[in-house]
């Protein structure tokens, strides 16, 4: 921030050729840190939430199906419904993975809208199912979008298994909250183009027209423009991290598991590998997420459905060894069988 600050980077014109540069750099660096294959775009837009809505505008004809199981894949279609009523949801169960079956019910679907990573119940869909939706729905028009909020950055993901993909930079990226990334397939434009929906100042085709030219459609955020390029400037590429990160999502779970706490997912495959949510009666989850602060942990709150009786752990690659080791220390010295008084 200081560097961005001396650099005069906080008052740069967002048309200049300075931005400009920033801008293409912040590209390349994504596109070779994350492994994103040349025929994708990449965009960037304020928020996760603006990325639900611009989707579904630039599609707004298009029949939109969401697979959901949890808080955040539910509000994308209710924010899609509230845009254009052709749009539905199949809500399947957090222990299991989406039957395939359920695709044959929406053949007049053009959009499948996935969450990745569900973030409010520590959920995801795998590599190897995101793969075979992408055998069952393909064809014509038909897009994949994927909402990988909390894992983009952090996971592999099998970009060539989706059309668009989206995150905010405040979960796997670690930056300050304001930004969020786009990677957006040759078809996913070509399809806008075809309906020409061109009507918002992020507009798919408008925010293309403006990327192509390294600009935005709108004045950015350019200093998280910065820390992002800086920050991955440091970091390795995903393909030598995400190995690690899911040993140690691993370990999390086992440790926890072992200590006795009771995981909100209980199907291993379908667990997270950046949040783990864990769950506990109103009492207990109050009771730990204070002692934790007293102990200098910020554990996460639970969301949604699961808004009091879990708790959740981030596993993002800014979080050290030692910080997730030190927070295990903890936990199991205060796991409901071990610290029982607050758990009446
Ligand atoms: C955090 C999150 C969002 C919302 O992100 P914003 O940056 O607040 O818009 C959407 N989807 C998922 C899966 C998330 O984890």
């Amino acid at each position: 921030m200081t560097e961005a600050a001396g650099q005069g980077l906080l008052s740069i014109n967002h048309r200049s050729t300075g931005f400009v540069e920033l801008f293409r750099r912040t590209v390349s660096l994504l596109r070779e840190r994350l492994s994103i294959p040349p025929q994708y775009s990449v965009f960037f837009a304020s928020s996760a939430t603006e990325c639900w809505e611009l989707v579904g505008q630039s599609f707004i004809d298009l029949y939109s199906l969401h697979l959901h199981n949890g808080a955040f894949g539910k509000k994308w279609m209710e924010y899609r419904q509230k845009l254009s009523p052709n749009a539905s949801g199949h809500a399947f169960h957090l222990q299991h993975i989406p039957s395939l079956n359920h695709l044959l019910h929406f053949q007049d679907a053009d959009l499948l809208c996935l969450t990745q990573n569900e973030t409010s119940n520590g959920s995801q869909l795998r590599n190897r199912l995101m793969r075979k939706l992408r055998r069952h729905f393909s064809g014509g028009q038909k897009l994949i979008v994927a909402d990988a909020t909390s894992s983009m950055g952090g996971v592999e993901l099998d970009w060539l298994c989706a059309d668009v993909w989206f995150a905010s930079v405040q979960k796997c990226f670690g930056l300050p909250a304001g930004m969020a990334v786009m990677v957006c397939s040759e078809k996913a434009l070509e399809v806008a183009k075809t309906r020409g929906y061109n009507r918002h100042y992020n507009s798919l085709l408008f925010m293309d027209e403006m990327a192509q030219k390294g600009q935005t459609t709108h004045t950015p955020n350019v200093l998280g423009l910065y820390l992002l390029c800086r920050t991955l400037e440091q970091r390795q590429p995903v393909s030598q991290t995400a190995p690690a990160l899911r040993k140690r999502a691993g370990l999390i779970y086992q440790r926890l598991e072992k200590a006795r706490f009771h995981l909100l997912v209980q199907n291993r495959m379908v667990r997270s590998e950046t949040v783990v949510a864990v769950k506990g009666t109103p009492a207990y989850v109050q009771a730990i997420k204070q002692e934790a602060l007293r102990n200098g942990f910020l554990l996460g709150n639970g969301y949604g459905a699961w808004k009091d009786t879990t708790f959740r752990i981030a596993n993002f690659p800014a979080h050290t060894d030692q910080e997730v080791e030190a927070l295990l220390q903890f936990l199991e010295q205060h796991s409901p069988a071990r610290w029982p008084v607050a758990a009446q």
